[in-house]
């Protein structure tokens, strides 16, 4: 690992107005110019430092767009509404009708629909395979494929993506890759590890505090300006921009990432290391069991840890629904979708955020009803929490 993401971040200096430790909000959707000449040269993106409309740049979206990309090591970033509206915008950036995409297939339910129901529209055909295993990765190649999708650490199975290797096959095939890094920020650094092009929910652990959607896109400077060209750029034209308020809140909370992320690591390794000591089937990509355990250890930044995500199978839909509402009542967390947040949360991928996958495609990755995900908090005493968990297994006769 070359970089240090964290020092790269807090070395970055902007001030707001009047010396403020934090960047003001430039909380306009239009810019003045004195003079008509510098409105034009705006528009051609020829005039540094200047503003034009805030859904091309806007002061407080650059900020943050500038910090995304000194964490993940690229020239350039651009951030959006949403995590989802990041990456369909690099999916409809890179291809054409008649292209082709081969994704892991499993991915979060959002961009596996939006891949498998909505890209048929524009005669985009997708090959989904399994990320693990290079030779069917290899062997999906055709003519037409334009890039290959995946996680680093996939949602909701926590399989890890050889992104050193999916690189290797990508550039010999001039295809792109393209990772989602949500579940892993400052844990690996994709861009770094071969990836063309990395983005990122900003929903989750980047921002922290579960108060906004958001996301990010982080490429070269010519794959950005690209996106938001104001004749045919994508992001730009179907405008998926984030709004300057929020820009603004996200940035702080950035600042805290490199520590909450060691603190989800650490309390998700305690608890996984417990509940398998009780008997329960955990995954965890910091346990030796996990099957991508030591390709992790390969790619991974070793102070950020593991991740702060963990699965159970407690068998069936019904173990699961009563265990996910006796922790909500213990106050172990909440039930609820989502991840990266400072309180734990825990729900049932297979019927909430990865329901969009039909049944038998989930047979196939193991995707089955009695999962129960974790996104760990940062709590305090994670003893407490454990033996809060315990007592609701043993409530409803787990262990
Ligand atoms: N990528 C991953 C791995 C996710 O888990 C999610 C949402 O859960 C998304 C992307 C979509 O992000 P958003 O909900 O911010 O649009």
């Amino acid at each position: 690992m070359k970089q240090d993401p964290s020092v790269n971040l807090y070395d970055i200096q902007d001030f707001g107005e009047y010396g403020g430790v934090n960047p003001s909000i430039a909380d306009s959707a239009t810019f003045t110019f004195i003079e008509n000449n510098s409105m034009i040269d705006t528009f051609h993106g020829e005039a540094e430092g200047c503003f034009l409309y805030s859904r091309h740049w806007n002061p407080s979206t650059k900020y943050l767009s500038n910090a995304i990309a000194k964490i993940e090591g690229t020239k350039a970033a651009w951030v959006t509404a949403s995590g989802m509206g990041a990456i369909t915008a690099v999916f409809l950036q890179i291809c054409n009708s008649g292209d082709h995409i081969i994704a892991c297939r499993t991915i979060y339910g959002g961009s596996y629909a939006f891949l498998k129901n909505y890209v048929t529209k524009f005669n985009i055909s997708v090959s989904f395979v399994d990320i693990t295993n290079l030779e069917e990765v290899k062997n999906a190649i055709q003519k037409n494929t334009k890039l290959i999708y995946t996680e680093t650490m996939n949602n909701p199975l926590l399989e890890i993506s050889d992104i050193p290797s999916l690189s290797k096959i990508s550039r010999g095939n001039n295809i792109k890759l393209v990772v989602d890094n949500t579940f892993t920020p400052m844990i690996f650094s994709p861009y770094e590890l071969g990836a063309d092009i990395v983005v990122y929910s900003l929903t989750k652990f980047l921002n922290g505090t579960n108060d906004t959607v958001g996301g990010a896109i982080c490429a070269d400077e010519d794959f950005i300006n690209s996106l938001i060209d104001v004749n045919d750029g994508t992001a730009m034209l179907l405008g998926s921009t984030m709004d300057s308020l929020r820009a603004n809140s996200v940035l702080k909370n950035l600042h805290t990432l490199h520590i909450r992320m060691k603190q989800h690591s650490k309390n998700a390794k305690y608890l996984s290391e417990k509940l398998v000591e009780i008997g329960i089937d955990a995954r965890y990509a910091g346990l030796k069991t996990h099957p991508q355990h030591e390709l992790m250890n390969k790619m991974m930044r070793k102070e950020f840890g593991y991740g702060g995500m963990i699965i159970i199978n407690v068998n069936t839909f019904e173990n699961a629904s009563r265990l996910m509402e006796e922790m909500q009542n213990e106050k172990v967390g909440y039930l609820a979708v989502s991840l990266g947040y400072f309180k734990t949360l825990f729900s049932c991928p297979s019927t909430s955020t990865s329901s969009e996958v039909k049944d038998e495609d989930k047979e196939k990755m193991g995707l089955t009803d009695g999962l129960v995900r974790f996104s760990v908090g940062l709590d305090n005493d994670i003893e407490l929490t454990f033996k809060r968990i315990a007592k609701c297994l043993k409530e409803i006769k787990l262990i």
